[in-house]
């Protein structure tokens, strides 16, 4: 799987072995794209296959592969710190994140609708964006359509 020789690579550049712990770690954000896991939930899902894996080991997992680029840390608004899975090259453009304040559910997309702002930025400010982070607070869908059966029409 391509993914994963990307993964494979970093690690190796980190000169650092793929332990069965952190392979495992890895699989369970590749086969979940699209969510942000606790370390608290990797833990749980770890510990259906190695039962006696500690929260500790978790922990320096996560954190050696956020350190190696593997995964990516992100907070909500819940002040957790949560992970995913890092496919997007280098200083590729990545993702931005929808959160729903009602239910805490965390919807991405990949559309860039910055490049504009980013310009006028180098224009009007002298300043050369190299990245951005954005997230938006809202309601989502159905917490949405709850709200809206709820009033009476
Ligand atoms: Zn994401
Ligand atoms: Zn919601
Ligand atoms: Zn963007």
């Amino acid at each position: 799987m391509a993914q994963m020789s990307s993964v494979y690579r970093r690690l190796e550049e980190g000169a650092k072995r793929l332990t069965p712990q952190r392979e495992l770690i890895i699989k369970l954000f590749l086969d979940r794209p699209g969510q942000h896991l606790s370390a608290e939930e990797v833990h749980q899902l770890v510990r259906q296959e190695f039962r006696d894996v500690g929260m500790a080991t978790v922990y320096r997992t996560v954190e050696l592969l956020t350190k190696l680029d593997i995964l990516r840390q992100i907070r909500f608004n819940d002040g957790r710190a949560r992970y995913e899975i890092n496919l997007e090259a280098a200083n590729m453009h990545r993702h931005h994140h929808m959160v729903c304040v009602r239910c805490n559910r965390v919807e991405e997309f990949q559309e860039d609708l910055l490049d504009q702002l980013e310009d006028r930025l180098l224009r009007e400010r002298g300043f050369r964006v190299a990245d951005h982070e954005l997230k938006f607070y809202g309601t989502c869908r159905q917490c949405d359509r709850k709200q809206s059966n709820m009033k009476p029409s």
